[in-house]
């Protein structure tokens, strides 16, 4: 074949990415979470490129082979930077109303958690500015933050209901969840949370369960407005008897269960989670090493959330290091709510590294992969595969190591979401560029 049929023969594609010093492709056996070393091992092309089509990964490789192959209507040039797949956030608590700044001012000056409950703080002032809120208004503040992930890179995220605590006030947060996924770009897994017992079920709470789950698991069922079924499972909020309960009511009218345990004390959460034959137990903070083994034999992805961590529990992390050597498969997550407000993936795999001990490998992997897992999406997103959706992002950074590494800023130039260019940082700039020289 001459040169010139082979450049004509060449096949159209939209996008091609080209020249990454390195593709962090994350291929490999989709079937099941990674543990132990296959989290270390990241798939690394080196001078890599991706083509893409009709919002789909249709090749992988090295740059001279793929650009041999295929042409693109935008080709986009990566030379001396990192391509991963898109983040997946697999635990947030996106869509609510009101923010508690204060009461993170109140922490920093010693006043205890009671008192702050006492002063009408805590999630019920939360779960009240919800109410009020209108699905519209829920919808643009919420709206607000996708975008945020969005620009750090994230192109999955879990979002979970929980601040309404009637099924009226469910209904609607799960609804904006389903208006967020057709307006955004961020794809989003709606998941039903059994968040708190409200105040005026207080002196009943078992009202509150029967009310879990003989309407509201039905209701949310029947609309098909969540995937997974979700508990709070801690001291002052579900027992162990009643998380158990609501996850089985949950898995017979079709949703996947999940759970909060853990995250004060050793409840048997995980152990639960392991029993239940839970999609994930998020948190997992201070779970038994047998809850943990259980969890390592199903399979049950252990989603750490370590913002939440730094942010509110007296600086205790889950024990990544030890989770691993389990075998325990590890996700990685934001757990983005009004008492832990940070939408950015690439500050959590820091965070991960520094106070779980996680190495920079392990924990892209765990905010990939894994937690495409977290939201059974594996076969779908998570790495740089054929046949995959196109959820890329560029990183300005020479390798992978730069995560973690360097923190406190975005190192994302650019975000690739089914297969469109939506953030384009370096475009910016450029026009920043332009704007100057004018000006001179
Ligand atoms: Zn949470």
């Amino acid at each position: 074949m001459t040169k010139q049929a082979r450049t004509r023969t060449r096949e159209m594609t939209d996008i091609l990415i080209v020249n990454a010093n390195e593709l962090v492709t994350l291929a490999g056996n989709n079937q099941k979470p990674r543990v132990g070393k296959q989290m270390l091992e990241l798939g690394i092309i080196r001078n890599g490129a991706v083509a893409v089509k009709d919002g789909r990964i249709v090749a992988v490789g090295k740059t001279p082979e793929i650009t041999k192959l295929y042409k693109a209507k935008n080709t986009v040039n990566v030379g001396g930077k990192t391509v991963l797949p898109g983040f997946v956030d697999p635990h947030t608590h996106l869509v609510f109303a009101g923010s508690r700044e204060d009461e993170f001012q109140m922490r920093i000056e010693g006043t205890s958690h009671q008192e702050i409950l006492d002063r009408g703080g805590g999630i019920q002032r939360i779960v009240r500015e919800t109410r009020r809120a209108s699905v519209e208004k829920l919808v643009d503040s919420s709206t607000e933050r996708l975008n945020t992930m969005l620009e750090h890179g994230t192109t999955t995220a879990e979002a979970k209901s929980g601040y309404g605590l009637t099924t009226k006030d469910e209904l609607k947060i799960l609804e904006v969840i389903q208006r967020l996924n057709q307006l955004h770009p961020v794809d989003l897994v709606p998941t039903f949370l059994a968040n708190a017992i409200p105040p005026e079920f207080s002196n009943n709470p078992e009202d509150f369960v029967r009310l879990t789950i003989n309407e509201m698991i039905p209701r949310v069922a029947e609309k098909g407005h969540a995937e997974f079924c979700d508990v709070f499972c801690d001291r002052g909020a579900f027992n162990l008897d009643q998380s158990r309960r609501i996850l089985v009511a949950g898995k017979n009218s079709g949703l996947k269960p999940k759970l909060h345990a853990d995250e004060t004390s050793a409840l048997g959460g995980a152990e639960l989670a392991a029993s239940v034959g839970a999609v994930s137990g998020d948190q997992v903070l201070f779970s038994s090493d047998e809850g943990l083994k259980a969890m390592a034999e199903k399979g049950v992805v252990a989603t750490l959330l370590p913002a939440s961590a730094f942010n509110i529990t007296n600086n205790r992390f889950a024990d990544g290091r030890s989770m691993i050597n389990l075998g325990v498969p590890l996700a990685l997550a934001t757990d983005l709510n009004p008492n832990c407000y940070v939408e950015n993936q690439q500050l959590i795999i820091a965070l991960a590294c520094h106070f779980m001990k996680l190495t920079v490998a392990e924990a892209i992997t765990a905010a990939t992969i894994n937690a495409a897992h977290a939201v059974n999406r594996a076969g779908e997103l998570g790495s740089i595969e054929l046949g995959k959706k196109a959820d890329i992002i560029v990183l300005d950074a020479p390798n992978h190591k730069f995560l973690g590494y360097r923190f406190g800023v975005n190192l994302v130039d650019k975000v690739v979401k089914n297969g469109r260019l939506v953030v384009d940082k370096e475009a910016a700039r450029t026009e920043f560029r332009l704007l100057e020289e004018q000006e001179m």
